[in-house]
């Protein structure tokens, strides 16, 4: 039987909460441990891709190509120097995707018929991480399309919450649309100041809010991880021993865990 990769997107409408931090580094782990791992950038500023030190310049591919059907999934991945981790880079073109596929019939399902086409004809990674943009636009709706689930980062800070509803809600539409068996994989609260009272606040609100669905790992506010990205490289690259990074690997093994679970279901 083929059993295709695990599709996780990494969503939340709001920017600078720890989206493309999160895939970067869960990723890393991820390939650490052996998997073959994909990430596509799907935000126009193409963070994830700088942060993997894919400079713009050399972006002769991207998901843009995907979306309009130009490339494969498997055409458009470039290696990264994470062994194991490849990306599919973004590029500005994004930015003008939506209006050009607005009329197709088939604009929500480009991204989910490339990753399985490409699940059919190579089949070459175990994990699937989708980077969104901060919105709810037609490139996220992309990637839920596409995911097997949605991992939410949450920022601890007092509006934490607020847009977390519409967030969901947008998944439940998904659902009830074009891909019911779309989860939530978990909601991972980031970038935590322990000295600060307020978050801590948020800690216990969003845990008492959400329950399970909330990770036991919090990503702690860690200077090392905010400077990796300079450096073209994962916080875990960066300074593996940093609190951050280790965190993240955390994070990893929660997941992992997770999977096995369901594996085994
Ligand atoms: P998003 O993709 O949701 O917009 P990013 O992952 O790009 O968010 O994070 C926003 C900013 O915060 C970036 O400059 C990033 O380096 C920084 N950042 C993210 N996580 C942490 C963290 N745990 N500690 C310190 N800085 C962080
Ligand atoms: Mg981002």
């Amino acid at each position: 039987m083929m059993t295709g990769p695990r599709i996780i997107t990494i969503a939340n409408q709001k920017g600078g909460v720890g989206k493309t931090t999160t895939a970067i580094n869960l990723a890393t782990a991820l390939a650490a441990i052996g998997e073959q791992v994909l990430i596509v950038d799907l935000d126009p500023q193409g963070n994830a891709s700088t942060g993997l030190g894919i400079d713009r310049r050399e972006r002769s591919v991207s998901s843009y190509d995907v979306l309009t059907g130009a490339m494969t999934l498997d055409e458009a991945a470039v290696q990264t120097a994470v062994p194991g981790l490849s990306i599919v880079p973004s590029t500005l073109d994004l930015l003008g995707v939506e209006m050009e596929i607005a009329g197709a019939p088939d604009r929500v399902l480009r991204l989910r018929n490339a990753v399985r086409a490409s699940a059919e004809r190579t089949n070459k990674f175990s994990y699937v991480l989708i980077d969104c943009p901060p919105s709810l636009n037609l490139l996220t709706l992309n990637s839920m399309a596409a995911a097997d689930s949605v991992l939410v980062p949450l920022q601890c800070e007092f509006f934490a919450l607020e847009g977390l509803s519409q967030l969901l809600e947008t998944v439940e539409q998904v659902r009830q649309s074009i891909n019911p068996s779309l989860t939530i994989q978990g909601i991972v609260l980031t970038m935590y100041d322990g000295r600060n009272n307020l978050a801590n606040q948020v800690v216990e609100d969003v845990r008492a809010h959400m329950g399970e669905k909330v990770y036991e790992t919090v990503i702690p506010r860690n200077v090392r991880v905010s400077e990796a990205p300079s450096h073209g490289k994962p916080a875990i690259l960066y300074d593996l021993k940093c609190s951050g990074s280790q965190a993240y690997l955390q994070l990893a093994s929660e997941v992992i865990r997770q999977e096995r679970k369901l594996r085994a279901a």
